[in-house]
């Protein structure tokens, strides 16, 4: 089933993109075993991640979206390929904070308020673009509009939510980008935050049932729309044997002899996702050109 969207306002000066991350989101929670709060901090990560990822030009790409505060959460990493796959994993998934003023999970308190926000874009150049802007609130569809308004100069609007059940399944997530393109004057602007205004949580019109599109209907109500992709993204990792071998020589010749001299087995789990790959100590040493 489709749970991404795509379109275009017909007169070409809005962009819009929303995602139904329940999945997506729901699987990350089983991979990292994380608690409500800090489902809900990866949740709306990699919900903005598969949004920002999607809009990579080339089939090669991939987008690197990071978060790092001082809070009890130690960071998040999340990673989309350019059709809006991803994965990522939370720095600390256990923490466990009481609800905010508001009654909400306390996405903030968890990632803290003081650190930064950063976008790598591996564009298989020489260089990656590399876009870092400061934590505005920690609560993570602030930190990526500021990104997005500061860094990549273009105006955004940025929706994020995650839903928590009782037992700690996800019971929604999701999220919308809304972006001014070239050319887009005070007009569409105040046409826009005019359909802002008053408008539900993301979570509460998925909630309703709304997919995708219709909660880019709903957000660019006062536009005429033409979709652009409906599709299916989803919880991806693409490690292999042959990228943690890479890792491991990275390591260096040294500490690959160190390791092999500790154990005979040395099993290597991907950060991403459950698979583990064992590495024999001659193995090891084999990688270390030994
Ligand atoms: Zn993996």
């Amino acid at each position: 089933m489709n749970n991404y969207c795509k379109v275009m306002t017909t007169d070409g000066l809005v962009r819009g993109i929303a995602i139904d991350a329940k999945e997506i989101v729901e699987q990350a929670r089983q991979i990292h075993d994380t608690t409500p709060v800090m489902t809900a901090a990866l949740g709306r990560t990699l919900a903005a991640a598969s949004m920002l990822g999607s809009l990579l030009k080339a089939e090669n790409n991939t987008l690197t979206l990071q978060i790092k505060g001082d809070g009890p959460a130690g960071g998040i990493m999340t990673v989309s390929d350019a059709f809006g796959n991803v994965r990522g994993y939370p720095g600390n998934p256990h923490v466990e904070l009481p609800l905010n003023a508001k009654g909400k999970l306390d996405v903030s308190g968890a990632i803290g308020r003081d650190g930064t926000l950063t976008v790598i874009k591996d564009l298989n150049l020489k260089e990656p673009y590399i876009g870092r802007t400061p934590i505005v609130s920690g609560e993570i569809a602030e930190d990526v509009t500021h990104y997005l308004t500061v860094s990549e100069q273009t105006p955004s609007a940025v929706a994020l939510g995650v839903l928590v059940e009782r037992d700690w399944t996800v019971r929604q997530a999701g999220g919308f980008l809304v972006q001014l393109l070239p050319g887009a004057g005070e007009e569409t602007i105040v046409r826009l935050e005019q359909a802002l205004e008053g408008l539900p949580s993301v979570t509460t019109l998925l909630d309703e049932g709304m997919t995708p599109l219709d909660i880019l209907r709903r957000v660019l109500r006062d536009f005429e729309l033409e979709v652009l992709e409906e599709s299916h993204k989803e919880y991806r990792c693409n490690c292999s044997r042959e990228r943690v071998e890479r890792a491991l020589i990275s390591l260096g010749r040294t500490e690959l002899q160190a390791l092999a001299g500790e154990q005979e087995l040395t099993e290597v789990g991907c950060q991403f996702c459950p698979q583990k790959y064992e590495f024999t100590a001659a193995q090891l040493l084999q990688l270390a050109g030994l």
